[in-house]
């Protein structure tokens, strides 16, 4: 019998698993895949070395101000900021028809950019952020509040409200079109207030530091691994079942497949209306020689007044979209490689109908129609020359790499926010349990891991 059993190497079981194996606790990751990190992996392809997913980490962690929560996951691992070696953004964009906003890692600069563009607007925005600055996100009480009430009860202009929830969103809304107001909180002062960054290695340097952490304090990590079925008696999980029948027991299981995903491990029927709608396709295509317009690290932008973050009709939807520069962040040591990164919202079901030579075409053409859509933003880009390789995800890459239904990035719009399931042994951490991105998955790891665990052996 080990204590702990961790389902999933992405951020938060990483995170989770050297919490717990920082007290001694004998605790076992599975992974699925040969390499850990979940979404945010890397993978080596034609001599160059691609990473999925990462655009940047959100909360870049200023030294002035060591209460954020980037500095209290380093505490809780026991690592520094230098571990990390995140270096800043240069600038980003939000570009919407008629109006540009800018930011960087210095939230002053933000405000100025909004006073300029729409200085009607400057003191209900200043209001808002006023009221964003008091509220406790962290607060699981506070009931749901949808983000456009809130934003519309102080902001006049619905332009700038559509630019402000444009990134919230693309970066971590599981629900269309709205967001739980505690939700567009945390992302916004992650985004906004804190900042973006990219390792100075790469994801890969972010990953093997975790994995290092977990394996020399005692956890064992077992890769290429699937559970398939957690046995239970009703009310605990009594052992799981790995993919070569081998039973593990485990005092506690927490679980970052995803809430219906676990409960599926459980025999619980998913109710479909639950699942997740948000995917995404990306491209990464890599040149060459350097890219233009070399101080734009992220430009989200949308072609019309108002932004629709909603599973598109068609196989995706490129009138709204983002594009990460992975170069243009202030690195010591310039990158050899140059890349960009297009994200665009997709449908699952539409690309799982296709079959295997259509999803090839499919992809091929998606992608030369993102790349054209997005050239009327970034007019100096021209991917018809020195693009030496690209690869392309759909959804249903997101669902091989996470095992979420219909390939949802940011899983269930329901969200379980004290990790509890309908067993008391079974805990859910990551996506599920409300916290997304690199940094906020790993927080859920550590929070669940205290809560749950740490905390009752402490007391
Ligand atoms: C295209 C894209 C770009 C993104 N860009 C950014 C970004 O720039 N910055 C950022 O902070 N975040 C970004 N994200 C979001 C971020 O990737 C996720 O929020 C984060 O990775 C979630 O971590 P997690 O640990 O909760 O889950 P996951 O990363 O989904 O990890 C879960 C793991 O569990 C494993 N697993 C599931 N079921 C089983 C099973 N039964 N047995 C064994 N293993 C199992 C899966 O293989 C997976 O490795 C992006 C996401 C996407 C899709």
């Amino acid at each position: 019998m080990i204590d702990a059993l961790i389902i999933g190497g992405g951020f938060s079981g990483l995170a989770a698993g050297i919490r717990l194996a920082h007290f001694d606790l004998k605790v076992c990751l599975i992974e699925s895949h040969p390499v850990p990190g979940g979404l945010n992996t890397f993978y080596p392809y034609k001599g160059y070395l691609f990473e999925s997913g990462l655009h940047a980490v959100t909360n870049f962690p200023s030294p002035k101000n060591t209460k954020t929560p980037f500095w209290k996951l380093l505490r809780q691992l026991r690592l520094t900021a230098d571990d990390f070696a995140l270096r800043p953004q240069k600038k980003s964009r939000i570009c919407f028809p008629g109006a540009c906003l800018e930011f960087t890692n210095d939230f002053p600069f933000f405000i100025t950019q909004v006073e300029q563009t729409f200085p009607e607007e400057r003191d209900r925005f200043l209001s808002f952020i006023s009221y964003l600055n008091g509220f406790d996100e962290y607060d699981f009480s506070t009931p749901y509040l949808s983000t456009r009430y809130v934003l519309s009860s102080f902001i006049h202009e619905p332009l700038l409200i559509e630019m402000l929830l444009c990134p919230v969103m693309y970066y971590g809304s599981a629900q269309e079109n709205d967001l739980d107001f505690k939700d567009f909180a945390l992302l916004f002062k992650s985004i906004f207030f804190e900042g973006l960054g990219r390792p100075e290695g790469g994801i890969k340097s972010i990953i093997d530091l975790l994995v290092n952490r977990f394996t020399e304090c005692g956890g064992e990590l077992r890769l290429n691994t699937t559970v398939n079925a957690l046995e239970h008696d009703g009310h605990q999980i009594m052992r799981a079942h790995i993919q070569n029948g081998e039973p593990i027991e485990s005092r506690h299981v927490f679980s970052s497949a995803g809430l219906w995903e676990t409960m599926r491990l459980t025999g619980q029927e998913t109710p479909h209306e639950k699942t997740g709608r948000i995917s995404f396709m990306e491209s990464i295509s890599i040149f060459n020689t350097p890219l233009q317009g070399k101080d734009t690290s992220i430009l989200f932008y949308n072609d019309h007044p108002s932004f629709a973050y909603k599973q598109p009709e068609g196989l995706t939807d490129p009138s709204s979209g983002v594009v990460c520069f992975p170069d243009h962040f202030h690195y010591e040591t310039p990158l050899d490689s140059f890349t960009v990164k297009i994200t665009h919202l997709a449908n699952y079901s539409i690309w799982r109908a296709l079959s295997t030579s259509e999803y090839s075409f499919e992809k091929e053409k998606t992608f030369r129609s993102a790349c054209h859509h997005v050239s009327r933003y970034l007019p100096d880009l021209d991917f018809s020359r020195n693009m030496a390789f690209s690869d392309i995800f759909t959804p249903l890459t997101i669902e091989k790499f996470t095992h979420h239904m219909n390939g949802s990035v940011y899983g269930s719009p329901v969200k379980k926010r004290e990790g509890k399931t309908a067993f008391d042994n079974l805990y859910l951490c990551g996506t599920d349990q409300g916290l997304v991105g690199i940094v906020g998955s790993m927080l859920s790891g550590i929070t669940m891991a205290n809560q749950h665990v740490l905390s009752k052996i402490n007391s």
